[in-house]
């Protein structure tokens, strides 16, 4: 087989190639033929800016613009909560980024895109210009009446949240009642809610004594889904609702929230009111407003795109890629998504660069994602989900291989460890 430039960049190891970079290339490159800017620095913002820097070997400018100092993963995050982890565990700084592979890095927030103009607003640096433009903003909640976040905390966007739920959790009598809510899909993560319910269940059964028989009173998790039934690995959670934590969790799907008295923990929902020493409102998610602010969402809640580019459908907007959570093709929301769509659209983003075409036969046989979420189910079990999604000409969207969607048996503490494996591969190919 020869080896063509598409074959040499999806087997090009990413340490081998960062070497490449760190050892010069870069150092003496000429004027950049091309120049990225990226909005957001999270999983698909992150891979996007590393990959266009290794795979275009220093020839593409990247500019990344975060708001923040450093990530917080949220993958992984639900482990803050029973204390396995600290928010300081899941933080990623964007030093590797500039460092090993060039990025230039600008802490500030987008405001507004000008697609006709090529312009965005930055919040300190005012409008500046871009060749080609990668959203990866992530999510927005939805509003509800009632809902302040200072007391009621989602921990859905991982960071100070996270902590503030883990005290409020620790603070929790050990009979307590924990009541939390699963946003209408799709929303980021399929299992997370889930995993998130049998976490806190088996952080409240172990301290109350209930789950080794040495206290009587089970503590409740209300667990209160906003769709019609469990949007992931239905049998493995039915078994953990039923089996492992059967007096403890209360599943209620159908339970849309209208409305939360944040001061005395009370949610109103379409099944009735429901309240906790502890209440986890996860609102609905949408792309964020920038992307409504600018008109690349319309009316729906995320961006329409072309699957084989990550292109807007936009007309009004050219050279425009959006990517992660906030891309609204059906393929899972997920940070191992996010890491495999934001290479499709680096490829992609370096042929049109080089004016080549991202449409050749070959390559639309080749765009495939997929999708990995592992779900603590105890303190140190856990079960697992992929998914594999390839391109359909036919419908012109990502359709999931047959066969390939793939689940863990059981729990086990094989899974757990497993996890972590997986988790810091994911880490590392990101933010390093
Ligand atoms: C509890 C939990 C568990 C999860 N577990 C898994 C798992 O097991 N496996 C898995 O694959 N995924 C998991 N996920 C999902 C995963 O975290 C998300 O799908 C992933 O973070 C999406 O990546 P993203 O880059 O689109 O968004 P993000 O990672 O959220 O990044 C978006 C970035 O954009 C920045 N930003 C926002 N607005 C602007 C702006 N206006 N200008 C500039 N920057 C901006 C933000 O500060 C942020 O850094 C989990 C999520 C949760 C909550």
């Amino acid at each position: 087989m020869s080896l063509t430039r598409r074959n040499f960049i999806q087997m090009v190891p990413a340490s081998a190639a960062a070497l490449a970079l760190t050892n010069g290339s870069t150092a003496k490159a000429a004027e950049p033929i091309h120049h990225v800017t990226v909005l957001g620095g999270g999983f698909a913002g992150c891979t996007i800016a590393k990959y266009i820097r290794m795979w275009s070997e220093g020839q593409i400018a990247v500019t990344l613009i975060e708001p923040k100092a450093k990530h917080v993963s949220c993958v992984m995050s639900n482990l803050v909560l029973n204390e396995r982890l600290k928010v300081a565990d899941l933080k990623f700084e964007y030093n590797d980024l500039q460092l090993k592979y060039g990025v230039n890095v600008i802490r500030d927030k987008a405001q507004k895109i000008l697609g006709p103009e090529k312009q965005i607003k930055l919040k300190n640096a005012g409008w500046i210009s871009y060749d080609s433009l990668v959203v990866a903003t992530g999510i927005r909640f939805d509003k509800i009446p009632g809902l302040d976040f200072k007391k009621i905390h989602h921990a859905w966007i991982a960071g100070g949240q996270t902590n503030k739920l883990r005290n409020q959790i620790r603070a929790m009598p050990d009979a307590g009642t924990f009541v939390m809510t699963v946003p209408k899909s799709p929303y980021r993560c399929p299992p997370g809610p889930y995993e998130r319910a049998c976490v806190v269940a088996d952080i409240l059964g172990r301290r109350s004594g209930y789950l080794d028989g040495s206290g009587s009173t089970p503590p409740r998790v209300v667990v209160l889904d906003a769709n019609p039934g469990i949007q992931a690995e239905k049998g493995t959670f039915t078994r953990a609702f039923n089996d492992l934590y059967g007096d403890i969790i209360e599943y209620i799907p159908d339970a849309q929230v209208e409305s939360v008295d944040s001061d005395n923990k009370v949610v109103h929902t379409t099944q009735g009111s429901f309240e906790g020493d502890v209440v986890n409102v996860i609102p609905t998610h949408s792309a964020q407003w920038i992307l409504k602010a600018s008109g690349l969402t319309g009316d729906s809640r995320w961006a329409d795109v072309d699957p084989v580019t990550y292109a807007t459908t936009n007309t009004l907007f050219q050279d425009v890629y959006i990517i992660g959570d906030a891309q609204g093709t059906a393929q899972p929301k997920s940070g191992h998504m996010a890491n495999a769509q934001a290479k499709i659209c680096a490829d992609s983003i370096i042929r049109t660069a080089h004016g080549q075409s991202s449409y050749t036969e070959e390559r639309l046989q080749n765009i495939t994602t997929n999708s990995a979420c592992f779900s603590p189910i105890t303190y140190d079990q856990a079960s697992w989900l992929t998914a594999v999604y390839s391109y359909d000409p036919d419908t012109g969207s990502m359709r999931l291989v047959p066969g390939s969607l793939g689940e863990a048996h059981n729990w086990s503490s094989g899974n757990f460890n497993d996890m972590f494996d997986w988790s810091n591969n994911l880490f590392a190919d990101t933010f390093k």
